[in-house]
Order: structure tokens, then C-alpha cells, then sequence
């Protein structure tokens, strides 16, 4: 599956689906802590070698994405691209 389908089924999810769980891959959440809803698209790039070089891209709620966008140095990466859904 190309980059661009997976990111179309992610959108389409968003408009099908009422609740969509925050795909926060790093987070400083407890455990028990309810995510928000998601507002945030961000692509993340990693330029490896840890964990490995690459990109993903999470739907996030808002208290998640500014765990990211604030901090980057401890995710080792930088955003490629953010946007509100
Ligand atoms: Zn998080
Ligand atoms: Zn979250």
C-alpha cells in the first residue's frame, strides 16, 4: 500500500467513525489518562538509525501533539507535517 492510500483511509476513517483512538506512538500519558479527540495530522520523519529511519503518521490529540511539536529532540526526529483534521 503507497504512503498516499494510507493516508486516504486514515481520512476516511475520521469522517466514518465517531471516535478514533489517539495513535500517539511516544506518550507521556499515564496509562489510565483519556486521550482528547483527535485534532492533529502529524507526519513524523526519523532520520534513524534509532529506532529506524523512516516516517509515520498518527492522528493525535492535542495534549499528544504538543508532546511532539514542543519537544522533538526526545522523539529524535522532526515533523515533516501537521495540519488539523
Ligand atoms: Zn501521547
Ligand atoms: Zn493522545
Amino acid at each position: 500500500m503507497s504512503m498516499v492510500d494510507a493516508e486516504r483511509i486514515n481520512l476516511d476513517e475520521l469522517m466514518t467513525h465517531e471516535s478514533i483512538e489517539c495513535e500517539c506512538m511516544v506518550c507521556h500519558l499515564p496509562l489510565d489518562e483519556e486521550h482528547g479527540p483527535i485534532e492533529w495530522k502529524l507526519t513524523w520523519r526519523w532520520p534513524g538509525p534509532f529506532p529506524e529511519a523512516g516516517v509515520a503518521t498518527m492522528l493525535l490529540c492535542d495534549p499528544c501533539f504538543r508532546d511532539w511539536v514542543d519537544d522533538p529532540e526526545f522523539f529524535g526526529g522532526a515533523a515533516e507535517s501537521m495540519h488539523k483534521v
